[in-house]
């Protein structure tokens, strides 16, 4: 059985259209389709979803799975992978992979970065279901170790149980792990936990201006992003903001991993925000519609942004202006 969720109004609140109300046949993979991006479901609205499936909500995440592959923009590989995470408030998101011609592959962004990426932007606390498309890759399972409890999320491959959706959890997925408890104490904010990195311009002392002038904006956007980084082992914090030809402004976070490569860029970030505002926030369409961009990051940092954030940039729209701004750090920066 398919089912078709669809906004029936760009710019306004997306609504859904379900259309097939029968239940699914036993053994049979069901699947839901959107027609237009959509990265974030209500939690009423997916118990409603659900119900009206005749499924649980967790049997409702792996039939959204296709719809994320949809949202995915893999122009280099053509293997689109759709993540789909039921967050502890009942809220369900969706993230796909996103490839640059003419970069590295190494500046791509994994489906399943997406999609923590996209639980940042909702301030969601905790994931604890995920459905795959494909199994995750090594640097993707790495990654989602900078998570808190990372052995009560489960996952469930849809490639693989095609037929029993079962979750496993992530622990199964990678055993013998690495991560931020080899190298942090306890107490510090993993991803989805609230950082304030304490960075400021100095003539601002931390106290963001109300502003009109779009520079400016985009400059205290990009210290917001900083400041909310996770950067627990360079204790290099960063955040990127870009800005569309509509003046709509994208916010992005650095976010290291304990293993360092599979670490995701502030511009990668603040393209995911970008992606995820779908048609609703003027987001969503061609790179070149990217008219602007600012990086705040320290100024004696060990781990720089800049050569990367620029050349990221400069690749998906040439036209770009692009500004960084270094900044102090108080002490508890030290201390994340
Ligand atoms: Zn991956």
């Amino acid at each position: 059985m398919e089912i078709n969720i669809s906004l029936i109004h760009v710019g306004t609140r997306p609504e859904r259209v379900l259309k097939s109300s029968s239940k699914p046949q036993t053994g049979q993979p069901e699947t839901q389709k959107m027609e237009r991006p959509r990265f974030v479901i209500e939690a009423a609205e997916a118990e409603s979803m659900a119900q009206k499936s005749g499924l649980t909500v967790l049997q409702l995440l792996p039939t959204l799975v296709k719809s994320a592959q949809t949202l995915a923009r893999p122009p280099i590989s053509k293997f689109h992978v759709g993540a789909v995470g039921l967050g502890s408030s009942g809220r369900i998101f969706l993230g796909g992979n996103v490839e640059f011609p003419g970069l590295p592959l190494h500046q791509s962004i994994h489906a399943e970065q997406f999609l923590i990426t996209n639980l940042i932007l909702n301030a969601e606390p905790r994931l604890q279901h995920l459905a795959v498309s494909a199994a995750p890759c090594g640097h993707c399972r790495q990654f989602l170790q900078e998570l808190r409890n990372t052995s009560d999320i489960n996952i469930c491959i849809t490639s693989i149980n095609s037929n029993e959706r079962k979750y496993h959890p992530l622990s199964h997925l990678l055993p013998d792990r690495f991560g931020p408890n080899d190298l942090l104490d306890k107490d510090v904010p993993l991803l989805l936990e609230t950082h304030q990195n304490g960075m400021s311009f100095n003539l601002c002392n931390g106290q963001i201006p109300e502003t009109e002038n779009p520079k400016e904006r985009l400059k205290y956007a990009a210290l917001e992003a900083a400041n909310k980084s996770h950067a627990p082992y360079s204790k290099c914090p960063s955040g990127v903001a870009i800005m569309d030809c509509e003046g709509n402004i994208y916010k992005g976070s650095y976010m290291e991993s304990a293993a360092y490569n599979p670490s995701l860029g502030p511009v990668q970030a603040a393209l995911v925000a970008y992606l995820a505002a779908g048609g609703s926030g003027g987001g969503g369409g061609g790179y070149e519609r990217i008219v602007a961009a600012a990086l705040v990051e320290k100024e004696d940092a060990v781990v720089r942004q800049e050569h990367a954030a620029r050349l990221l940039l400069q690749v998906i729209s040439p036209k770009c202006e692009f500004n960084v701004f270094h900044c102090g750090c108080k002490k508890s920066c030290s201390r994340f």
